[in-house]
C-alpha cells in the first residue's frame, strides 16, 4: 500500500479538511465493492449511528462478517452493539468469561 502524502507538490501542508478527505478517499478505495457505499456514508456522517458501528466493525475485521459474529474483543466499546450477532455468539461469550 502506498503511503499517503499530506503535502502539496510545492511542499505546503494540506489543510485539515483536505487531509480528512484524502484519508476518507483512501479508506473507501480499499474497501470491498459491497461495502464502499456504507463506508462512504459512515465516513461523511450520512448514516445512522447503527450503520456507522457496522462500518467500523466491518473495517476492523477486514470486512469479514463472520469475524464480527465471532469477535472476542469483549473490552471493545462497540462489542455489545456489533452487527451480525447470533444468539449462539452471545451465549458462547458468556461461557468464555
Ligand atoms: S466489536 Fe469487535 S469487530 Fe467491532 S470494532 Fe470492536 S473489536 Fe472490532
Amino acid at each position: 500500500m502506498s503511503e499517503i502524502t499530506y503535502k502539496r507538490d510545492t511542499g505546503q501542508p494540506l489543510s485539515l479538511s483536505e487531509r480528512m478527505a484524502l484519508k476518507r478517499e483512501t479508506r473507501i478505495k480499499t474497501a470491498p465493492k459491497l461495502f464502499k457505499s456504507l463506508l462512504e456514508r459512515a465516513l461523511t456522517g450520512k448514516c445512522s449511528p447503527r450503520m456507522a458501528i457496522k462500518a467500523q466493525c466491518l473495517e476492523c475485521v477486514g470486512f469479514d462478517r463472520a469475524a464480527i459474529t465471532d469477535c472476542t474483543a469483549y473490552a471493545c466499546p462497540l462489542w455489545h452493539y456489533r452487527p451480525y450477532q447470533t444468539k449462539d455468539s452471545v451465549k458462547e461469550s458468556d461461557n468464555e468469561t
